[in-house]
């Protein structure tokens, strides 16, 4: 728990690692639960003057295939702005006046919870439906036997009826 207002306002900076079997929202959608993300927050006041938080997140999280139904790994290597409001209205001002897509508008508190600021940015990493770019062959037996060729002799002995 941090001071978010403080925080930016002394342009403080930390660092942690956070287990994925430690964020429940997160261990869900991954496969196995293993692994771990790595985050950086920073600190400071944007050009207007609102409090400005800057977030880095990087790892690995196994997601399951919903092509194939195997796991592989998803690298997850995010950097967000994220712009303090005082509240909820003001958060909405603040929003309509940056009009920037790049840039989050959050309500920011003085007990600010840093690993639900995490977990909330690794899952709006990941995606919704993961898939392998390309899914790793799985010959299936019968399928092999369905495509397995006639032998050229036996071509040879048809042809000689
Ligand atoms: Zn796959």
């Amino acid at each position: 728990m941090i001071d978010a207002f403080e925080f930016c306002r002394l342009k403080e900076r930390r660092e942690g690692e956070i287990a994925i079997a430690d964020l429940p929202r997160l261990a869900d959608e991954s496969a196995d639960r293993a692994g771990s993300v790595s985050w950086e927050l920073q600190g400071g006041v944007d050009e207007r003057g609102h409090a400005q938080l800057i977030l880095s997140v990087k790892g690995a999280i196994n997601l399951m295939c919903q092509r194939c139904l195997t796991p592989f790994s998803f690298e997850i290597a995010s950097e967000s702005i994220l712009v303090l409001a005082s509240d909820e209205a003001s958060a909405d001002e603040i929003d309509a006046q940056l009009a920037d897509e790049a840039v989050e508008v959050i309500v920011g508190s003085r007990n600010f919870n840093i690993t639900q600021l995490v977990e909330d940015d690794v899952l709006l990493a990941i995606p919704s439906s993961p898939k392998h770019e390309v899914c790793p062959d799985h010959v299936m037996p019968t399928a092999e036997k369905a495509v397995e060729k006639e032998s050229p002799f036996a071509v040879l002995k048809n042809l000689k009826k």
